[in-house]
């Protein structure tokens, strides 16, 4: 009661009943699919940038702001790799994380798991130790301010040797505070995941969970190849496995979460529109997916609007999206105990907004 009233006056509104955006947007959530480096804030890196002396076409937000947009996947990774540039100081990811989560905080979300990539900045001469020294120093500052709490996932990324990653294993097992999963980015089309398997192995012994993107830029192949070489617990994005029905069957039987990202697929042209997702139909068929916001600075999107997009273009009402925080629970990396005290949390909160829909 306490939260919706609070909720309520910041938006200035003195009857106690909310609209449906209103409502999406006080749901409790979950982000279970969150870059950290595609969270910085556009104000965030023309400071980096200034600080460090760079000489770029960036005078202000707004310049930042138009070199966020893309034609397409190619290029977005070629933006991305620009902005790894630009991170020359380990404690720069103390402020990046802060602020990816008071930005998730606004969208009301109380677990977070975030993806961090450190092969692009081990290549530019950070150190491992360092980088999650200050990712951690982010997620604690917010969790004081924010009540908001975060774990880790290292992507190993897809470009990486055989070497490389399991120098990455080497140093989680040096550095473990709060990093509970791997995860496996990059370009999906040119490294499929089979030659990661070993790697994957020895990941699952140290008793971290498994994750891969898969079906983003690639066909369903690569999906198979994720669950059948990596033996992943939920798949990253997994558009492309509706054009194999067997494997949307097997995805349902087996109840694989699938970490989905609409905005992110029609920003680099991996659907067409919303409309397009099949996120959808996914649901409808009782597979478990959830609903994230991928790189959310980069794409210009957050998990509300996410959620208001699915409500306005794929019908979701606010029970569907409702189901889908309770997805992203069940699914998420952490102990039973933590689960239930959400899940019921959750419920009780969910129950109230519901009551008080207009
Ligand atoms: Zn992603």
């Amino acid at each position: 009661m306490f939260f919706i009233a609070m909720y309520i006056t910041d938006l200035g509104i003195s009857d106690v009943r909310m609209n449906v955006i209103e409502a999406i947007k006080a749901l409790p959530k979950v982000e279970l699919h969150l870059h950290t480096l595609g969270s910085i804030q556009p104000s965030t890196l023309l400071n980096i940038i200034n600080e460090a002396g760079f000489d770029t076409p960036y005078k202000s937000v707004k310049d930042i702001l138009h070199r966020f947009q893309y034609t397409d996947f190619t290029h977005f990774i070629e933006v991305y790799i620009e902005i790894v540039g630009y991170i020359t100081e380990e404690r720069y990811f103390e402020q990046i994380t802060f602020d990816m989560l008071r930005k998730c905080s606004e969208s009301n979300t109380r677990y977070v798991e975030a993806s961090f990539s450190p092969r692009d900045h081990l290549q530019h001469n950070l150190e491992f130790r360092k980088m999650i020294h200050a990712i951690n120093n982010g997620i604690d500052s917010a969790r004081r301010e924010f009540g908001i709490e975060t774990n880790i996932r290292i992507d190993l990324v897809r470009e990486s040797t055989h070497d490389e990653a399991m120098e990455i294993l080497d140093l989680i097992e040096k550095n473990p505070r709060n990093i509970v999963s791997v995860d496996l980015g990059g370009d999906e089309t040119r490294f499929p995941p089979k030659p990661f398997a070993p790697v994957y192995k020895r990941a699952k012994e140290m008793g971290l969970h498994l994750v891969a993107h898969a079906g983003e830029a690639a066909g369903p192949q690569s999906i198979w190849d994720a669950i059948n070489f990596l033996e992943v617990e939920r798949i990253g994005h997994g558009v492309s496995a509706r054009q194999d029905p067997k494997l949307v069957e097997y995805l349902r039987e087996k109840q694989i979460g699938i970490e989905m990202n609409p905005v992110s697929n029609v920003r680099t042209g991996v659907v067409t529109s919303i409309k397009e997702h099949p996120i959808r139909e996914f649901y409808d068929k009782g597979l478990l997916v959830t609903v994230n916001s991928d790189d959310p600075s980069l794409f210009h999107t957050d998990l509300n609007n996410e959620f208001v997009q699915l409500h306005e273009h794929l019908g979701f009402n606010l029970q569907d999206l409702a189901q889908l925080c309770f997805n992203a629970l069940r699914i998420a990396f952490i102990s039973e105990p933590k689960k239930i005290e959400l899940e019921r949390s959750f419920r009780a909160e969910i129950d109230q907004i519901i009551g008080q829909l207009g």
